[in-house]
């Protein structure tokens, strides 16, 4: 008999283009009355129009998110919210910014609404990172979660081409993890399918026509679906080991979730039948691992580990790394399978089930 326990997330979602200029709406609806906004350097611009949008409410803009949260920008940036007088935080951008809204969060409380331009999902989980002397530290805990997320699709018809392509796999990769879960359920199924169905249908055009409203707003849309499924279950094998090769290796985040997805795939398909039928179902195709890497690299996706600077040198430590501590997987995770997974993925061979014994 079938069994499972789903939980629903605390949150509001706004989903529509236009909704950056209407943040204000937003801040109030949640009862807030001084937001710092956030953002990397490089979307400052937009941070002062979301801040110019929020007029009296604005607290102030800090353009300093970096990626993986270091401990002195989150201090850096908790120390600016209390001197601001700030009650909650707008972050604005990828991952990196709402992780230094989740850093503030977890000091302070503050609630977060996140307006997310890229695909990579880190608005709809309650999992933090911060790094501090060189190693990142994860952690679960609810009051990161943001409040409030609005999805406008017209902010991401400037997220370049390569990035909309490997931040739609990242995404993927979260959906394709969320069907073999342990705490998967019927509704985090359906939630990954659509993520897959609409990113796969999506991306094509986006490569071929970068500021297509529609495309860009079924991509935010699968995103926002493969962000569920990430925030609501157990991730395995496919993030275990892109954790492992950001956190130490400092492979770049997406691109590193693009190379690995189609070989953690092949590794984990002897032992998830059903998600295999899933995705043939889906793809269209036989063989979904070979489909996924197929499709990225034919959107100009990278095909190997070692052209984001990934070594043979570095197989041994990395397979130490990935089969230290045990966690949730469908195939037993071995250091022959890891390491011939590794070694596929160095190269960019075609991705094949390891043997694990
Ligand atoms: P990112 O936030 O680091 O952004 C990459 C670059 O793209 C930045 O310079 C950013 O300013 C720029 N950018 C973003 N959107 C843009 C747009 N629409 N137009 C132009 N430029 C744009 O990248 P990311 O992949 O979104 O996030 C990666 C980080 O998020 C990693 O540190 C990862 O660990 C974290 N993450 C955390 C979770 C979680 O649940 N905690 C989930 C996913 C990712």
């Amino acid at each position: 008999m079938i069994q499972f326990l789903y939980q629903q997330q605390p949150m509001r979602v706004q989903f529509g283009a236009g909704w950056v200029d209407r943040v204000a709406e937003e801040v109030k609806a949640l009862g807030l009355q001084k937001v710092l906004v956030l953002a990397t350097p490089q979307q400052e611009d937009l941070a002062e129009r979301v801040a110019a949008s929020l007029g009296q409410l604005s607290a102030g803009v800090h353009a300093k998110a970096e990626m993986h949260v270091p401990i002195e920008s989150a201090r850096a940036a908790r120390d600016l919210a209390v001197q601001l007088g700030a009650d909650g935080c707008v972050a604005v951008g990828g991952g990196s910014t709402t992780g230094l809204g989740k850093a503030i969060a977890l000091e302070y409380g503050l609630p977060i609404i996140a307006v997310p331009t890229t695909y990579a999902g880190s608005e709809m989980t309650p999992v933090w990172g911060l790094t501090a002397d060189g190693v990142k530290k994860t952690g679960k805990d609810s009051k990161v979660l943001p409040r409030s997320v609005i999805y406008d699709p017209e902010l991401t018809t400037t997220l370049p081409v390569s990035l909309s392509v490997t931040s739609g796999f990242n995404a993927i990769a979260h959906a394709v993890e969320g069907l073999y879960a342990p705490d998967g359920s019927p509704v985090v199924s359906l939630m990954a399918e659509g993520g897959i169905r609409d990113l796969l249908g999506a991306l094509p055009t986006i490569v071929d026509d970068p500021s297509n409203l529609e495309a860009r707003a079924q991509a935010l849309q699968g995103a926002w679906l493969c962000g569920a499924v990430l925030g609501a279950t157990t991730m395995s094998l496919h993030h275990k080991l892109c954790h492992t090769l950001g956190g130490t290796f400092n492979l770049p985040h997406a691109e590193t979730h693009t190379v690995v997805l189609p070989y953690a795939l092949a590794y984990n398909a002897p032992a998830i039948p059903a998600v295999m039928d899933t995705l043939r179902r889906l793809t269209g195709s036989d063989d979904p691992a070979k489909h996924l890497k197929d499709t990225s690299t034919g959107l100009g996706g990278p095909s190997s580990l070692s052209e984001l600077g990934f070594g043979a040198g570095d197989i041994d430590k990395a397979v130490e790394i990935a089969t230290q501590n045990a966690y949730a997987n469908p195939r037993e995770v071995t250091a022959a399978g890891i390491r011939q997974l590794l070694q596929d993925a160095l190269t960019g061979a075609a991705p094949r089930s390891p043997e694990v014994g």
